[in-house]
């Protein structure tokens, strides 16, 4: 490769200079040049790594997908010896929507979750998010004062840079950088680099939160916090394919609160949206991790058991309506109802034969059915009692 350099007075032109200094100086030079190529190829690489983590992270489509990219990657391309994200979550919505949504947290050690925008560190003058804008916080690592950003500090961290997260002039959280040289983040450093590079990350976090809310709010019923119906007509199709693939039964509940007409008529409407919250609570008890349980309209219910055959989930639905006849439901705090409720259960066998997933709607129906079927009977013989499909 040759480069020439315009309006650069070349070496020899020096007059009157000893031909030795000549030497001297054309060595120099060329060092110097040899220096500031190394320099240009270096960031040159720096911003492509750069550009290629930036496409990384806006392409990334769920939160775990994101900070995973965000702790595994940047310290990598910013040669940083620790990176972790502060985020604010003023009531825990972000972390319980992303719990429900099977995000563990474990597996981020470096994502710290705060209350408040104070406790992120920067100085915000007046106490307003909204002004003045605070600035990157750039100086010596103390262990003490960086305990919160650095919960586990590499061995010799020299020098931090805290780096707030802003959407729309707001403080979403911070991005903390730190290194083991002492040079690499002084008060005097220009901070465009790092600004640019947060607000970009900042971008990204807000769209993956705000997508994987709306996933979380269209899977769930707003009054119980359960699933939907929409969620389990989805949820139970895939279970019947891969139960039929693997050779396993499932299991389906369908449970309806006897009489809730009576129950709203005693204790209004709001009083038997409280009922519904507690019902919902007392069957999620008696659950496993993997049983998924929704509503499914009104004062009705379903649940979906993986790995169980009809005398097993006949056993749990026994535990669930003993549990929600054996306790009376408090009502705004003054009036106790006693609740009782009818379910059916059917199931699925495990004699699959491979078939492919597309048989698995009128598998689905069927099964939806006879819980139902089930249900009936045990509505017409009296109620609050479990009945078994037998075909
Ligand atoms: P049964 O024992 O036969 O099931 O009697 P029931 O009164 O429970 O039966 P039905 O299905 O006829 O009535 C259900 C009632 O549930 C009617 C409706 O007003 C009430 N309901 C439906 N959705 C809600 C809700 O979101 N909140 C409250 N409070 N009530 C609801
Ligand atoms: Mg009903
Ligand atoms: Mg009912």
């Amino acid at each position: 490769m040759t480069h020439t350099v315009s309006g650069t007075p070349p070496p020899h032109a020096a007059p009157g200079a000893a031909p030795l200094d000549l030497a001297a100086e054309n060595q120099a030079l060329r060092a110097r040049m040899a220096y500031l190529l190394e320099q240009a190829e270096r960031n040159h690489s720096i911003m492509g790594r750069h550009q290629a983590f930036d496409l990384e992270i806006v392409g990334a489509s769920t939160f775990p997908e994101l900070v995973g990219t965000i702790f595994r990657t940047l310290p990598i391309i910013s040669e940083l010896d620790s990176v972790t994200l502060s985020l604010i979550d003023d009531g825990e919505d972000i972390r319980t929507v992303m719990l429900k949504l099977g995000v563990v947290f474990e597996e981020f050690p470096d994502l710290i979750f705060v209350d408040d925008i104070d406790e992120l560190g920067f100085d915000l003058g007046r106490r307003n998010a909204y002004s003045p804008q605070p600035k990157p916080l750039m100086g010596m690592f103390d262990a003490q004062r960086h305990a919160r950003p650095f919960p586990r500090p590499p061995a010799g961290l020299q020098s931090v840079a805290l780096v707030p997260l802003l959407r729309n002039k707001r403080i979403i959280g911070s991005l903390n950088l730190g290194s083991v040289d002492p040079t690499r983040f002084t008060p005097s450093l220009g901070t465009d680099f790092i600004e640019h590079m947060a607000s970009i990350i900042a971008i990204c976090l807000e769209n993956v939160i705000s997508n994987e809310m709306l996933k979380y709010i269209g899977l769930t019923d707003s009054l119980t916090g359960v699933y939907n119906r929409r969620y389990i007509d989805r949820r139970l199709l895939e279970e019947i394919g891969r139960a039929r693939r693997q050779r396993y039964p499932i299991a389906v509940m369908y449970l309806d609160i006897d009489h809730f007409k009576r129950v709203n008529d005693t204790v209004g409407h709001q009083g038997g949206d409280e009922v519904l919250r507690e019902v919902a609570q007392r069957i999620k008890a008696e659950l496993r991790g993997s049983d998924a349980l929704a509503r499914f309209g009104g004062e009705e219910f379903v649940v979906l058991l993986i790995d169980a055959d009809l005398d097993s989930a006949a056993f749990v639905a026994e535990r669930i309506r003993a549990s929600v006849a054996g306790a009376l439901i408090s009502v705004t705090q003054v009036t106790q109802v006693s609740i009782t409720l009818s379910i059916g259960v059917a199931c699925l066998a495990a004699e699959g034969d491979g078939e492919s997933e597309g048989d698995a709607e009128p598998i689905a129906r069927t099964l939806i059915a006879h819980a139902d079927e089930a249900l009936y009977q045990a509505k017409e013989t009296g109620r609050n009692r479990v009945i078994s499909y037998r075909a």
